[in-house]
């Protein structure tokens, strides 16, 4: 499925294609900002 993920930081969103839900917990760098952060559920939207 595609997730979108939400940089906490600027706020831009970055599709993200996933098996499963595997990436929750993981660390991801912003492609916008370029800061790292933690994939928590509040960051996580899933496409329709
Ligand atoms: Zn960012």
């Amino acid at each position: 499925m595609m997730l979108l993920l939400k940089c906490p930081a600027c706020k831009n969103t970055m599709k993200y294609r996933s098996q499963d839900s595997s990436i929750r917990g993981k660390a991801k760098r912003c492609v916008y900002c370029g800061r790292s952060y933690q994939v928590r559920p509040a960051v996580i939207s899933t496409t329709t």
